[in-house]
Parts: C-alpha cells; structure tokens; sequence
C-alpha cells in the first residue's frame, strides 16, 4: 500500500482514518449482521438507529431547539439553492442574497427562476476577495440567503445581520468547525462531504415554522415538508453516507464537540497564514480580516516558480492544493479532519521552497 497523502482538496475532503478504518469494515460486515452497510435496509431497524442517532447529534453539536427538523437529502448544496426558493418564496416574492462567490451566485441564480432576487451586497469587484459589509436587509423580503464560507475565495463570513426575516445559510464548507448561535439560523444546509462525511447527502436542518406559507404548489421531492412527515425516509436515503457522518460526528463529539475543534482549527489556520505571511515568496490572496479558517488561498508572488513548488508538495505527499481555477494559485483546505501533522508538512515545504529560491 502507498503512504497516506494528505488530502487538502476542497470536496471530497479527508477523513479521520479512524473513520476510514470503521467504514471499511462496515462495508465488509455491519456491526455483525453477516451484512455489507451497502446491502441493509433503510427500513431496517439498524439503519433507522444510525439516522436517528446522527439527526440528534446534529442537534447536540449545534445546539438548535427542537424546533429544527433534521434531514439528509439527496442532491447536494446545489439541489437546496432550488429547494430554498421553493419552500420559502412567496408567489410573486422577492427574497435577499449576499452575493460572496460563485456558490452564492448559483443560489441566486436557482431563486431567479421563482421570484425576484435583491442582492443586498456583492464582493464581484474584487474577484470575491472580501466580505462585504454595512449592507441593510430590507424585512419585506421573503429571506435573507448568505454562504458564511466561500471554499473558492477562501473568505469567510464572521458577523451576521440582525433581522427580523428567516435566515438561510449555505455552510457547506464551514458546518461544525466553529462556534455560532446556530439558532439565529432558521435554515441551515450544507453538503456533506466537507465537514460532515462522504459526497451522497446533505444535511438541512430547517425550523419548521418557517415552512407552508408560500401558497406555492411544491413538488413531494422538493417539499420540506414532505421530507420532514416521513422522517428524511421519503425514498432511499444514501445509507452509506448518512452513516460516514454519524461516525465523523461521533469522532467530532469525542474531540470535545464544536468548541474543542474550533481550538484547533484557529491553531490550524493560524500556523499556516503565518508562515504564507512571512515567506518572502508567498502571499494570501484574500483580505486579512475576512480569511477562511477552513480554505486557506495563497500565491506564489513569482508565478514562473509554480512546477518548483508542486514537485516539492508532491514529494511531501500533499496532494490536491491547486487553487480553482477562478482564483489560481493554492488553495489548502484544512477542514475538521485535517491533521496539524499535514499543515505542518505544508509549512515546511513552503519553508523548503524559500531555501531553495534563495
Ligand atoms: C461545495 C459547495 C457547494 C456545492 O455542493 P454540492 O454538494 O456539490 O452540490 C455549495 N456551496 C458551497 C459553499 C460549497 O463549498
């Protein structure tokens, strides 16, 4: 077998090997059934212990009410940009979208489809290098929709308006790793195989009183409601990647939940910015005060050096830290199970880099 690299790719993100180890046995045989995880019934009362277990995780982890229903969909972030609109504008609606990226563009562009779309602010100008701020959310707007971590740009949203409409967030790519008043949230959804577990479900956690006051015909398959009435259960869920996240979340709970991750995610990023700060060669590319501490994006100021640099990632067994290609440059996606091991390794080879320039 060849050496684990360390995955820094935006999605499909690594995982705890622990994680790995107990998939790859449940694969073979689950929890001793003389049955593959891939074989059981979503009926069966195994498979129906795994959601409920991993519904209230979710809900412990962050804290939301019982006011929040918890579901694991199918179709990804992009399939809730339709899902929003549908469930939450009102017929002949508008609703507010703070246009961050390119993810929250396809949101805008999805709601377009059903209503009118006000973007309350945009960070276009700059190639999305920033958060905008002091931009007003008008309460005659059905929500407001905003993705508090933009995984290309590698910024991240820290502060959140005041308002009196349902919020939804995009937090694919930040879900879990820090502490928020998730409450404040009245629709959160994110895809899974960032923070959470492998690519096949995404979690919505929704507060049921914001839903059923469209007066839109909404089809089943796209109706939170309908989702909700048959327990996230309303065809075969993706049993495979609803039981990675309960065991990334169990590992998450034994690190000491949200609060003991973030520690370590702020040790993280930190370590890394630093070194990007300090090596004469490098530099980050979006606004310090805005920086992602789960996509950390950076340059090389002398682009003719980038082969140099990436034989260099690849001997040290990094692998996937090219940035998108709407930004350039590097991208390091440090999510939850990141070790500090791997951006240790990155920050040596960035210092490796600097020595053999100079
Ligand atoms: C990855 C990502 C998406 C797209 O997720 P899919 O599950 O592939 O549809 C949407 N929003 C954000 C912020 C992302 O990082």
């Amino acid at each position: 077998m060849k050496a684990k690299k360390y995955n820094f790719c935006a999605g499909p993100s690594t995982l705890p090997k622990e994680v790995f180890e107990q998939l790859s046995k449940a694969v073979v045989d689950y929890n001793h059934l003389g049955l593959s995880i891939l074989e059981i019934s979503h009926r069966s009362d195994a498979f129906l212990e795994i959601l409920h277990k991993t519904q209230n995780m979710v809900k412990e982890l962050m804290q939301i009410s019982d006011d929040y229903s918890v579901l694991f969909l199918h179709g990804g972030a992009s399939l809730e940009f339709l899902l929003v609109p549908f469930n939450l504008m009102k017929i002949g609606g508008s609703a507010a979208y703070l246009d961050t990226g390119r993810w929250s563009f396809k949101a805008m562009q999805e709601a377009e489809n059903l209503g009118n779309v006000n973007i309350v602010a945009s960070s276009k100008d700059k190639n999305y290098n920033y958060i905008p701020k002091n931009y007003s959310v008008s309460n005659d707007q059905d929500y407001f929709h905003c993705t508090t971590n933009n995984t290309i740009y590698g910024t991240q949203m820290n502060e959140f308006p005041d308002i009196d409409i349902p919020m939804v967030s995009d937090m694919s790519s930040d879900i879990f790793s820090r502490q928020l008043d998730f409450n404040k949230f009245d629709l959160i959804y994110a895809g899974a195989q960032k923070n959470i577990g492998t690519a096949g479900c995404t979690l919505v956690a929704v507060k049921n009183s914001i839903l059923g006051k469209t007066g839109r015909k909404i089809p089943s398959m796209l109706n939170y409601q309908v989702h909700i009435k048959n327990g996230s259960l309303s065809n075969t869920p993706a049993v495979f990647a609803v039981y990675t996240a309960y065991l990334n979340l169990n590992w998450l709970k034994n690190k000491g939940g949200i609060s003991g991750i973030e520690k370590e995610n702020n040790l993280k990023s930190s370590f890394l910015y630093e070194e990007i700060d300090r090596n004469p060669f490098f530099e980050g590319t979006a606004n310090k005060e805005d920086r992602s501490k789960m996509n950390v994006t950076f340059k090389l100021k002398n682009t003719d050096k980038e082969q140099l640099f990436e034989e260099l990632c690849d001997a040290a067994g990094i692998s996937a830290i090219k940035g998108h290609r709407s930004v350039g440059g590097y991208r390091a996606s440090i999510y939850n199970a990141m070790p500090f091991e791997g951006v240790e390794v990155l920050v040596d080879t960035l210092k490796k880099f600097e020595k053999k320039i100079k």
